[in-house]
């Protein structure tokens, strides 16, 4: 992409509405425009952004063999009266009202919609299990919609919904998600440690959120340190398999959010090893067994024929707030620095005298490399270098390469690691191997 044909608004003020460092840098980057108050336009980078983690969320999610659906964002709320969640729900959900009177509502979740998908098609326990998920858009009138796409009202969420016919089997559904989730963040660079989280009504210990350890965060946390050493399941994992071991890994260091905080069992860690932090929820996962199906009237016939309640589960990622998330942990003082595996481009490409002997160079480089898949973002527009460097710092992107008459000269343009800091000069054809 030639910058001089893209669209960055980058911001040379910092908007004083913005109260934390991912907030302040997605607008200084031209990510994101506010058009209501918690609700965002995705300007072009932002987008970039927002669909690598999408598809990083989609990968991991068919890994584990869950199936992609895409129900509407507008529901009825006949079905919630079913559920008995359209009063309960409260002031949070947007309530709306169509041409002939009849209620809608724009989706908060999925479960009334995703049960009454499965009970107009399952009839057997022979079709279970069965996982499906769908990457949507969510309206929650929060009460305080605050720090941009950490907590908007419209936002961007990854829900799937298990369906088992026994506890048991859903349990295994729980722990494929689990384990989903562990390899989902860790592809983002994201340290995301799942801790016992509130189940309500139900009991049991079966609902986990995933916390991302940050000052900003809005969750108290309570943590062994030893839990931040644990490794990742690889991609070669079966999901078929029995994966209570590693489910039980990471289960047993302590970690628990202030509403499921024991202070004794905290104190039972070793003092060198607690951690008391603050973190951000990225994704809560959660077994609630026949809560929706019984009213609802999902069943299945078992292997005696006899109808049966289907044991259920919901499985959410923020898809949109992970943006934040990332920038909370990946930035310094000059501006964000991407991952490479979510990062809008991968490599930054400066011209630094558009309208000399740099123009050949960067053409060049900038065919071999898009040719390769590694995407550029060019700048080659007639601006002063010191404004063009700023800006590159600022969007973050992991590598830059810096192309100038001068360094041309003895045959060579500048190599820049965001993340290090570290440059090298090479020649363009080694710059062009290293980066592909
Ligand atoms: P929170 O405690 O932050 O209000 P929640 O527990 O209400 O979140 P869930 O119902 O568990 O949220 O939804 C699944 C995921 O959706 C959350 O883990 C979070 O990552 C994301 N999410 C929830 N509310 C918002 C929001 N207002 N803006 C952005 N992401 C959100
Ligand atoms: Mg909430
Ligand atoms: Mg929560
Ligand atoms: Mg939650």
């Amino acid at each position: 992409m030639r910058l001089s044909r893209y669209f960055l608004p980058i911001l040379k003020e910092t908007p004083k509405e913005a109260e934390i460092v991912s907030h302040r840098l997605m607008l200084r980057a031209g990510m994101l425009r506010q058009q209501s108050a918690g609700i965002y336009a995705w300007l072009p980078l932002g987008y970039r952004v927002l669909m690598k983690i999408q598809k990083i969320v989609e990968e991991e999610q068919n890994r584990a063999g869950v199936v992609e659906l895409l129900m509407p964002t507008i529901q009825s709320a006949d079905l919630w009266r079913e559920s008995g969640r359209y009063e309960a729900y409260g002031k949070e959900m947007l309530r709306i009202t169509d041409r002939h009177e009849r209620d809608m509502l724009y989706g908060p979740t999925n479960e009334e919609m995703i049960t009454d998908i499965f009970r107009s098609y399952v009839r057997s326990y022979k079709d279970l299990p069965l996982n499906l998920y769908h990457i949507q858009w969510k309206f929650r009138d929060e009460v305080r919609p605050r720090f941009g796409v950490m907590r908007g009202r419209e936002f961007l969420m990854k829900d799937a919904y298990s369906f088992d016919l026994d506890q048991e089997a859903a349990r295994h559904a729980y722990n494929r998600m689990f384990v989903a989730y562990l390899r989902t963040f860790a592809r983002m660079g994201l340290k995301a440690i799942p801790m016992k989280a509130d189940t309500g009504p139900i009991g049991g210990d079966l609902s986990h959120e995933f916390i991302i350890l940050a000052s900003t965060g809005e969750s108290e946390v309570f943590l062994d340190k030893d839990i931040l050493d644990l490794p990742v399941p690889g991609e070669d994992t079966d999901f078929d398999a029995d994966l209570s071991p590693i489910i039980k890994s990471w289960t047993t260091p302590y970690a628990a959010t202030d509403e499921m905080h024991d202070p004794e069992a905290f104190g039972a860690v070793g003092e060198d090893k607690q951690v008391s932090a603050r973190g951000i929820e990225v994704g809560h996962i959660f077994y609630f067994g026949t809560k929706y199906s019984e009213p609802m009237g999902a069943t299945v016939t078992n292997s005696d024929g006899v109808e049966v309640p289907v044991h259920m589960g919901s499985y959410g990622v923020g898809v949109s707030r992970l943006l934040a998330a990332l920038i909370e942990a990946n930035h310094d003082d000059d501006g964000i620095i991407w991952p490479v595996s979510v990062a809008p481009f991968h490599v930054g490409l400066i011209n630094m005298k558009p309208g000399s002997e740099a123009d050949g160079a960067c053409n060049a480089l900038y065919e071999k490399l898009e040719a390769a898949g590694v995407e550029v973002l060019y700048d080659d527009r007639d601006t002063r270098a010191g404004a063009k460097f700023a800006s590159m710092d600022l969007i973050g992107l992991p590598y830059q390469v810096i192309v100038g008459p001068r360094g041309l000269k003895n045959g060579e343009v500048e190599v820049k690691n965001r993340a290090t800091g570290e440059r090298q000069m090479l020649s363009p054809e080694a710059a062009a191997e290293a980066l592909i």
